[in-house]
């Protein structure tokens, strides 16, 4: 059997806090506990986005926690680049895939056409129905009527022409296919969405040229072999969706295993306001890394009481099915009382 591979893929777009910490551990945990690999991808796709020293403080922030990995932009490894900023050549071939497949489509829409449709689509948190969970998107999905009719069969090659004088004035979308997606998530349960009716087509290229989230997550994923998938669960809602480019492409689909959020004080998820609850300010603070793994673990229900660990301490029992589903709200002086 192949080691199963899991990757932690945060965006350096801010220092990292407490929940990205929750997530690289439970992503650590469960790959040391199958004696798996464990791959560092940065999700650097939107340059205005990216905070300049924040990748580094993040790779350095991890290691302070006692968490370490086998494939990244500082280790290397047989998957690289592991920064996406360098993956283009990964995504076009992806895109050009598609195309060939009758699945992609240039979208010439303008945000004021898009916006007569109310509001765009925007995922809504997960509910439970008779023991499924249900993932919906509020506004109105992409329609279906809006798909250009009889493109030419080298539409594609014109529009990704590198020697055309000007840029293609047009964003690239999925079409995404009718019916039911389920899928089983490690927290969750059984998962389902009608991405058609919810969502409808998805934007894989954007009109300036920056690639999609939707279309970098999955190509990666299946070009780093990756098998195990650690995230919130702000991105259960896109899973659907990947799991259906992912069927397009044809790969196999990874596990997936979404972690519920980490609030602050206010009941908010964690943003860059709450500047207190990052890694360096806490151990600024003089917070030790075991107080803050214990502290992570004892939120996830892994431990019924926070005490000093070191990550190494909680792999023998670590098990998906004992985390919580519930969000997990923070002390407002979480330093203090880990002190
Ligand atoms: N880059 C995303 C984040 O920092 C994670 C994406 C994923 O895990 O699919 O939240």
């Amino acid at each position: 059997m192949s080691r199963v591979r899991g990757r932690w893929a945060p965006t350096p777009s801010g220092l990292l806090h407490v929940g990205s910490a929750r997530t690289a551990l439970v992503t650590w945990l469960s790959v040391r506990a199958q004696g798996g690999v464990l791959v560092w991808r940065l999700e650097d796709l939107d340059p205005p986005r990216t905070v300049p020293g924040t990748a580094e403080a993040a790779l350095e922030d991890l290691a302070w926690l006692g968490l370490d990995w086998d494939e990244g932009p500082d280790l290397g490894g047989d998957h690289g680049p592991y920064c996406q900023s360098e993956r283009g050549p990964f995504y076009e071939a992806a895109l050009g895939r598609l195309a060939a497949a009758g699945r992609l489509f240039p979208c010439r829409r303008s945000r004021k056409d898009l916006q007569t449709l109310s509001t765009a689509p925007h995922d809504l948190p997960p509910t439970e129905v008779e023991g499924v969970t249900r993932l919906s998107a509020d506004g109105t999905p992409y329609p279906a009527a809006w798909r250009p009719q009889g493109l030419s069969a080298d539409w594609y090659r014109n529009f990704s022409d590198p020697s055309a004088s000007r840029p293609p004035d047009a964003a690239l979308r999925f079409q995404v296919a009718a019916g039911e997606v389920s899928f089983d998530d490690a927290v969750y349960g059984r998962c389902q969405q009608d991405v058609a009716q919810q969502v409808g087509d998805v934007v894989l290229k954007r009109r300036d040229g920056l690639y999609a989230y939707q279309l970098a997550v999955v190509v990666d994923d299946l070009a780093m072999g990756i098998s195990e998938v650690v995230r919130g669960v702000d991105l259960l809602a896109s899973t659907p969706r990947q799991l259906q480019l992912i069927e397009a492409l044809g790969g196999p689909a990874p596990r997936y295993a979404h972690l519920p959020l980490v609030l602050n004080g206010d009941g908010e998820k964690l943003s860059k306001r709450d500047g207190g609850l990052t890694l360096q300010a806490l151990r600024q603070a003089g917070v030790g890394p075991q107080r803050l793994v214990g502290y992570l673990a004892y939120s996830l229900g892994l431990l019924e009481r926070p005490r000093a660990k070191a990550p190494g301490d909680l792999v023998k029992d670590f098990d998906f099915g004992r985390l919580r589903r519930q969000d997990w709200r923070l002390p407002e002086d979480l330093a203090t009382g880990l002190l």
